[in-house]
């Protein structure tokens, strides 16, 4: 175990239990580091702190996972965090019309860089630290063991592989064991809130779907009747779904990648003939495979009376921030233009780098561009298997309103 000393008056966020330190606030690593190990994390006059993972290959040098001083570090401290977030999600596994959800979020769950989602019988992981890909064969026969899934896939995030090092791979494992997968799986089929979708196994966008909009999507639903809608960045059509089901005349989905929009389609179908969405939905729905930025531009006035602003994270870190603002007012700023006369937009910021107070002050700046006035209907988060860790502000990643813009 590595003993780390914290430089004088840099310990402040690592008591207060944020789980990140960046090498600029260590002082001391004894003995020097060779490969990635347990460390005890003192400050400079040697009072415990922490104990933590420490990887000087990674780009979160130190991440830190226990305040408690007679906690024991090793794979059994793993396994155990795993069994708590399981613990805590107990109530998802039995909702009566969702089969997809999160399982594992991360620093939230005290397991830094892990992302599980639950589809159905499957587990699907994202990897995006070297903490999580060095524990990943614990965490998955944890996993195995309390639930019983038919495969756990683990692919490492494309974001993080460059930064962390991390070679861009696909893992199985079944029964708790990494197997070799020798053929093409089935796509997945699960439900969330009574609408089927499907993931194809392999690499796709995250895990395949964002059940961090579950509860928002039901929102939009029931402001969709006899609207006429425009779903932006709507990737595989969850959000037009819902539009549909709640009774949208029309739906045109934007994004830029065209697979994600013929999935949509096919999930309109799947739905139209289990009888859960109105017949003829299918022709109510167009797809445009382009970038919604231009997209928009180009809308006629008054076209649209509910919109869905579900940009990709525009800001991914801090100092992209600026930037990102920019972006994020322009959109919002355009939809507030376009849209009729108290029209309905729903928009997010899925950026952990923009903190709500950015984001309200973004959209307040659209509408006096705009020449609009904004009432918020709803403020909006990621459901509850997605956390937010008070002592970890960047959690709170997913923020949203449905507003009212008043002309
Ligand atoms: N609303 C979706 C999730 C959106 S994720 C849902 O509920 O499932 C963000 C989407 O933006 C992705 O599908 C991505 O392909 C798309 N995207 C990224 N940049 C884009 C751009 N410039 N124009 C259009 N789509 C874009």
């Amino acid at each position: 175990m590595y003993r780390i000393t914290i430089k004088e008056g840099k310990d402040k966020a690592a008591r207060r239990h944020h789980p990140w330190v960046f090498s600029g606030a260590i002082e001391k690593t004894e003995p020097a580091f060779t490969e990635a190990d347990w460390a005890e994390v003192v400050t400079p006059t040697g009072f415990f702190i922490a104990y933590g993972w420490y990887d000087e290959n990674s780009h979160i040098m130190l991440h830190l996972l226990s305040w408690d001083r007679k906690e024991k570090m090793g794979d059994s401290f793993i396994e155990h965090l795993a069994e708590e977030a399981v613990e805590r999600r107990r109530a998802f596994f039995s909702l009566p019309d969702t089969t997809a959800f999160r399982l594992i979020h991360g620093e939230a769950d005290f397991l830094p860089g892990f992302a599980a989602d639950v589809y159905g019988r499957e587990i699907r992981m994202i990897i995006s630290s070297r903490f999580a890909d060095h524990f990943l064969p614990v965490v998955t026969r944890k996993l195995s063991q309390l639930l019983s899934p038919s495969v756990i896939e683990a692919v490492t995030d494309k974001q993080f592989a460059g930064l962390e090092g991390l070679k861009e791979r696909t893992r199985h494992f079944r029964n708790g064991l990494e197997t070799k997968e020798s053929e093409e799986r089935d796509n997945v089929r699960f439900i969330e809130s009574g609408l089927w979708y499907e993931v194809a196994p392999g690499r796709s966008q995250k895990s395949g779907f964002y059940c961090d909009q579950r509860d928002n999507r039901v929102l939009v639903e029931h402001y969709a009747k006899n609207c006429t809608v425009l779903d932006l960045f709507s990737y595989t059509g969850a959000f037009t779904l819902h539009a549909l089901k709640g009774g949208a005349a029309s739906v045109d989905a934007v994004d830029s990648s065209e697979s994600a929009l013929r999935h949509l389609l096919y999930q309109v179908h799947l739905n139209e003939d289990k009888g859960i969405l109105p017949p003829a939905s299918r022709e109510r729905v167009t797809i445009t495979p382009c970038d919604a930025f231009d997209y928009i531009r180009q809308v006629e006035d008054n076209k649209y009376n509910l919109m869905i602003l579900d940009p990709p994270k525009l800001a991914k870190t801090k100092s992209a921030l600026e930037n990102a603002m920019k972006a994020y007012k322009d959109l919002n700023r355009v939809a507030m233009l376009k849209i009729r006369r108290n029209g309905i937009i729903a928009t997010f910021s899925c950026s952990g780098a923009m903190t709500r107070e950015d984001f309200r002050m973004m959209l307040a700046w659209a509408a006096s561009d705009a020449g609009c006035e904004i009432e918020i209907l709803h403020t909006l988060s990621a459901g509850s298997d997605h956390p937010v860790r008070l002592s970890f502000p960047e959690s709170e990643y997913l923020k949203g309103y449905i507003i009212r813009v008043l002309k």
